[in-house]
């Protein structure tokens, strides 16, 4: 992690000019400009400040610049083409990270939705229910609550659902590709570290995340032959990575998605 996620540079050849006589900036919520990037749009917002760079990054999928005044709209989407790359794979992250929330978009609330296994499902409360299920087909979780239930007595109850998913979910596909793999580890546990996915110890006790069960089995599997890698290589060289693409193949497409996913505690 620790991607770089602000751009700021001072702009060649340019003095900043003597300040112009500026009254009190309008209020109310600032202009959306649009900039074609690779041949995409994307919505940009700009704030005027007195420093003497230009800054940008991605702030709720929108591109931010702060740009002194003297630099003119044609200028900023000068530099804002100039650095479509960077923008490009930073909203890139922001999308990833928006489609993998495991919490609700709103609130652990009747109606509110949350990722299981890659699919989104919403928030089901219906008193008259005996215990939780997951309805597949209609992509609901169905929670034996009252409507009132306030939002701890939801989200405990989703976490712990998911928990036990997790465990007999993630343990099966550790199963099945360590088999496949001649591989054998001694121990697994259902990890809740924050801002880690997995880990394996040097005497091969595995631990994998709880909430790997909000991706597919994509994600998950890479995450898990990540792991059994390491029971041959505890680093990751290119050696690592060798046995991590005989163990599953296709790892790229669940790496991919993960990239800029920032974990939840
Ligand atoms: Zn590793």
């Amino acid at each position: 992690m620790g991607f770089l996620d602000q751009w700021s540079f001072l702009l060649p050849g340019f003095e900043a000019p003597p300040a112009a006589p500026s009254g009190p900036s309008p209020t109310g919520s600032p202009r959306i400009r649009k900039v074609l990037l690779a041949g995409q749009p994307f919505d940009w917002v700009l704030t005027r400040s007195s420093r003497k760079t230009v800054g940008m990054s991605i702030q709720q999928g929108l591109i931010r610049v702060t740009a002194p005044r003297w630099v003119s709209i044609e200028e900023i989407e000068t530099i804002l083409v100039g650095k479509s790359r960077w923008l490009i794979n930073r909203h890139q992250e922001w999308l990833n990270a928006q489609r993998n929330r495991l919490e609700p978009t709103e609130q652990w609330a009747h109606g509110a939705s949350l990722k299981f296994l890659g699919q989104t499902l919403q928030i089901h409360l219906d008193p008259a229910a005996q215990q939780i299920s997951w309805d597949a087909a209609g992509q609901r979780l169905i929670l034996p609550l009252s409507l009132q239930a306030d939002h701890e007595q939801i989200r405990d109850r989703v976490h712990a659902w998911m928990q036990q998913q997790a465990k007999d979910i993630l343990l099966e596909r550790l199963d099945l590709l360590a088999a496949q793999a001649g591989l054998q580890y001694s121990r697994f546990q259902i990890s809740h570290a924050k801002g880690r996915w997995g880990s394996c110890t040097q005497d091969g006790r595995i631990r994998l995340n709880w909430r790997l069960v909000q991706f597919s089995l994509p994600v998950i599997d890479y995450v898990v032959a990540h792991e059994l890698a390491h029971l041959r290589a505890m680093d990751h060289s290119p050696g690592f990575w060798t046995e991590v693409a005989k163990i599953l193949p296709s790892f790229e497409e669940g790496r991919a998605q993960l990239k800029g996913v920032r974990l939840e505690d």
